[in-house]
């Protein structure tokens, strides 16, 4: 296990005083490790989980080859570019069994959506699509039997029919290792006949908020204190990541109450997350136990909101030590904690997309620093995407996270911004 310092001395361009948000990751990804134990869950119970192995298809999807709609099966051969194609129907296979029957040039069957596709019909003629009449000429006057006619020019051999193993093939990799299991996920599982399924076992991760101005729910409000709120965001940011949370309160800014709590959350979660009484001018003993308790760096971070961090590891568990800020929390929690911790659950998630907005207004931004701001990004007329800025962009404003669907992020080198530039935007719906 490398220390912060082995990985301070890995890393080109580290300066704990002045770090940029991108090092920050990087350092993250060199600090923490993937658990290493799984066990199997079924599939109604899968859904947020990572694989822990790969799943090798034990069927084909689909199992034959089968019609895509309703209509008529044919051999896709006898259609010509200029004329239209008379068949005569002579039976009709339905979907979830065989049709037996066989047929020769001139014949088509008719078929229901997802019926076999008879030997030897490769194509499908959608219903809507044939003149249906009663075949005199070549049924005889008195057979009734039925026959179409297909307009040329609709279609080409092999139309309307899906073909077997086009979604999963028998004995391909289905889904991958370390994938974060989606409802389309557990419905292609489902789709294989899976019942169980191998995932990594949760993260654990414990989390308390520091600081004597910090008020629980249900103390009365009282002068300069405020409630607190980092704990119920951070409680709802690890919920939606899939993670086992151990919300542990409040803790007093006192020496044997931070000790106690730091060394109850080493003993129990993989992450510990903290918010507040980390940045530069704080009295209190919350950096102090960090230091006395493990190895920890102190950051400041090129970046805003969210400058100041505490990163490091308690015993076993990696610690990330929030700043105060309600804004900042949620920011450092997207910009570094969810990545590292989405490592540590051993998924190997694709990072989010930045997207491309144009600004509706003018931004100021000093080069030499990432910037998260709030944004609203909606569609403009022309269908390309635009974002305007919450108002008030304050750390503590958490009403403009609420009413913000994404962060606009403004690069490190970046300046200012004027109307309708692009700037890049992380959306943030259904992730918080
Ligand atoms: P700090 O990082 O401890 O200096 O805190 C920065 C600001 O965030 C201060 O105004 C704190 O009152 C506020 N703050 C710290 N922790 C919380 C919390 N858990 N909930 C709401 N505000 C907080
Ligand atoms: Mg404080």
């Amino acid at each position: 296990m490398k220390t912060i310092a082995d990985i301070a001395a890995e890393l080109q361009g580290y300066d704990p005083q002045s770090l940029p948000a991108t090092t920050v990751n990087s350092f993250l990804s060199h600090l923490v490790e993937p658990v290493t134990s799984h066990e199997e869950v079924d599939v109604f119970h899968a859904l947020g989980r990572v694989l822990s192995h790969d799943v090798i298809s034990p069927i084909s999807v689909p199992p034959h080859d089968n019609s895509a709609m309703d209509g008529y099966a044919f051999d896709g051969a006898q259609l010509t570019k200029t004329n239209k194609l008379n068949l005569r129907v002579v039976g009709t296979a339905l979907a979830g069994k065989a049709w037996q029957g066989k047929t020769g040039p001139g014949e088509c069957v008719k078929i229901m959506t997802g019926a076999i596709m008879p030997a030897g019909l490769d194509t499908v003629v959608p219903q809507e699509f044939v003149t249906r009449h009663t075949d005199q000429a070549q049924a005889g006057p008195s057979s009734g039997a039925d026959a179409i006619a297909i307009p040329p020019g609709l279609l080409q051999a092999g139309d309307n029919r899906r073909k077997l193993g086009e979604d999963v093939m028998k004995g391909r990799p289905a889904l991958q290792k370390g994938e974060l299991l989606t409802p389309a996920a557990l419905g292609l599982l489902a789709s294989l006949g899976i019942e169980k399924i191998s995932v990594w076992r949760k993260l654990r991760v414990a989390y308390f908020s520091t600081g004597d101005e910090i008020l629980s729910l249900g103390e009365p409000p009282r002068e300069g204190a405020v409630y607190d709120s980092n704990r119920y965001t951070v409680f709802g940011l690890l919920t939606r990541l899939g993670c086992a949370v151990i919300d542990m309160g409040v803790v007093r800014d006192e020496p044997a109450q931070l000790e106690a709590a730091f060394n109850r959350a080493a003993g129990e979660a993989d992450a510990i997350i903290t918010s507040g009484g980390v940045s530069v001018g704080e009295a209190d003993f919350t950096k102090a136990m960090m230091q006395k308790l493990g190895d920890v760096a102190f950051w400041k971070i090129a970046m805003r909101p969210g400058r100041p961090m505490a990163v490091g590891r308690i015993g076993k568990s990696v610690l990330f030590g929030l700043p105060g800020n309600p804004v900042a929390v949620m920011v450092t929690f997207l910009a570094f904690v969810r990545p590292a911790l989405l490592q540590m659950m051993g998924c190997k998630a694709r990072p989010t997309p930045l997207l491309k907005a144009r600004s509706l207004e003018a931004l100021r931004k000093k080069p030499g620093r990432t910037e998260y701001q709030r944004g609203t990004v909606t569609t403009a007329p022309d269908g390309s995407l635009q974002v305007k800025t919450t108002g008030n962009q304050g750390s503590g404003v958490l009403s403009s996270m609420v009413q913000a669907n994404g962060l606009i992020v403004l690069h490190h080198d970046q300046g200012n911004v004027a109307p309708g530039d692009e700037i890049d935007v992380m959306m943030f719906d259904g992730i918080i």
